[in-house]
């Protein structure tokens, strides 16, 4: 299969697993993962019409943006507090807002630049240790605290499902998040707005978006052979 076979039957079953969960297709985002492909693949993909990209590295991230900077960029890997200020104004949405070190450095860069800097809170749902992302117990307190930022803006979490072949394992942590934004969407934040569930990638996007996904992150099935 090609590229745009690919592309065709992603998009399939992310719109049969939005009728599943009884959502539309449209509201929910493909973000094509290009961290193993170079640009030229990248452009090709922007040119079967998609939209999103996400990049797990800075460097790489950066040189793609210059490639091509009419794409909506996202930084979707653990990010370094000394490379924040290479992003900032660049990146669409930060998916990776993993501990409260790096909201202080996105929320000080964003103010120097004079910007408004979105992210998702990572989520360490599983609570594996080697895993990054704020504990769910955590995730209440940043809220609170998000009154403070001058510059960052919550605007929804983003979690990993323990790698796995069956996807079904991943769906107790995808109800679990989801969950989360339901309750904590009750709640009034200052400088938050919940509204994207950044959740699923090749192996288990299906069952995220009937969970209520409306960002999956995908690359090995898109850009595979
Ligand atoms: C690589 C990566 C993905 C995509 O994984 P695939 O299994 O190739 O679809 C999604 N999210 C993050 C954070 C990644 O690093």
């Amino acid at each position: 299969m090609g590229l745009k076979e690919n592309i065709e039957s992603i998009q399939v079953r992310i719109e049969r697993a939005a009728v599943r969960g009884g959502r539309k297709a449209s509201d929910i985002i493909l973000l094509a993962v290009s961290k193993t492909v170079d640009t030229d693949m990248v452009r090709r993909a922007y040119d079967l019409g998609l939209r999103h990209f996400g990049e797990n590295r800075v460097q790489e991230l950066q040189r793609k943006i210059d490639c091509l900077p009419e794409a909506h960029w996202h930084m979707i890997g653990r990010l370094q507090t000394n490379k924040v200020r290479d992003i900032v104004g660049k990146v669409q949405l930060i998916h990776s807002l993993d501990r409260w070190k790096l909201a202080e450095e996105i929320d000080k860069r964003g103010q120097q630049a004079g910007l408004e800097v979105p992210a998702l809170i990572e989520v360490n749902i599983s609570g594996e240790k080697q895993k990054a992302g704020f504990a769910s117990k955590e995730v209440e307190e940043l809220l609170e605290q998000a009154s403070q930022f001058k510059s960052l803006r919550i605007f929804g979490f983003m979690t990993m499902a323990p790698l796995t072949e069956d996807a079904e394992s991943s769906r107790p942590i995808f109800r679990e998040l989801a969950g989360m934004k339901n309750q904590l969407e009750k709640n009034s934040y200052q400088n938050v707005e919940l509204k994207y569930l950044s959740m699923g990638m090749s192996d288990d996007f299906e069952v995220a978006v009937e969970e209520g996904a409306n960002i999956v992150r995908i690359g090995t099935a898109l850009f595979k052979e």
